[in-house]
């Protein structure tokens, strides 16, 4: 849907346009999707995109004048009690009404659409002919089109995983964690599974899926120690923000061309790491071998 430029939006129609091409039913389970807080009939002109609605994005927001945050981590994702002011969470809700600034969020429903998160991800990379790493049950709401989480797709040519490691360092937002790999440096790589966030449950797709390498955020020694030991792809692992922040573009751009509203990207860093430190002999900091 979109609206006619001559009439303001108004939160109901950012919601309606986010629930059409995010559906609340593709979220996982588990998940808490869609409008947060905001009154439907209040005014839009102005969204800013945000991975992690948290005290610092807010204050981005509420100086950038935006009418509604989109962010794609649930503020509230367990039950709560209380929202008091006094609590970290209570105390951003607060700040949002008294700043008439609605929040509506999509998350596993926007990991899962076509395009969707993964797919930013992977443009990065610059993969091209993308399918899905791990499709939606059939039946289940997400089913088909192209759906489903995380991305496979091929490089423009074949790499090194230490090269590819640096190449994504590069095309990703910076972050103080970097990219780290798992795996022969030398290995060349051409196939590549992606998956914005946190994908070790998808360890096994990616194995199954024959891909030559994983890109994902939050991998674990134990689960990707078993995985490189069993023969899987190689594993590269990057800063969970980093792995989302491409989409904020996309979901910027949409809001943009449906509703003819401005839109502000947050470039802040909600990574909690905030210092990285090589040793001086490691590995993953050499020069590909000659
Ligand atoms: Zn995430």
């Amino acid at each position: 849907m979109s609206t006619t430029p001559s009439r303001t939006a108004t939160v109901a129609d950012v919601v309606a346009l986010l629930d059409q091409r995010y559906p609340p039913a593709w979220a996982e389970q588990w998940d808490r999707v869609g409008l947060v807080l905001g009154e439907p009939s209040a005014p839009v002109r102005r969204i800013a995109c945000v991975v992690d609605c948290v005290p610092e994005t807010v204050a981005e927001a509420l100086e950038a004048g935006a009418d509604l945050i989109v962010a794609h981590h649930p503020l509230l994702l367990r039950g709560v009690s209380s929202v008091a002011p006094t609590t970290y969470k209570g105390r951003i809700i607060h700040q949002l009404i008294k700043n008439d600034i609605a929040l509506y969020v999509a998350h596993t429903n926007a990991d899962v659409a076509n395009p969707g998160v993964s797919d930013a991800l992977a443009a990065r990379l610059g993969l091209t002919d993308l399918r899905p790493l791990h499709p939606p049950a059939p039946g289940s709401p997400a089913a088909g089109q192209g759906r489903g989480l995380g991305r496979i797709g091929q490089l423009p040519q074949p790499m090194t995983l230490a090269e590819l490691a640096r190449h994504t360092a590069r095309v990703l937002p910076a972050t103080a964690w970097g990219v780290r790999a798992a795996g022969e440096p030398d290995r060349m790589v051409s196939t590549v599974a992606v998956s914005g966030g946190s994908g070790d449950s998808f360890l096994t797709d990616a194995t199954a899926a024959e891909v030559d390498v994983f890109l994902t955020a939050d991998l674990r020694h134990h689960p990707a120690s078993e995985h490189v030991a069993e023969g899987g792809p190689a594993l590269l692992d990057a800063a969970h923000w980093a792995t989302e922040r491409p989409w904020l573009d996309d979901l910027a751009a949409y809001l943009r061309d449906s509703l003819g509203v401005t839109t502000l990207v947050s470039d802040l860093d909600t990574d909690p790491w905030t210092v990285h430190a090589a040793s001086p002999a490691s590995p993953v900091d050499k020069e590909p071998r000659p």
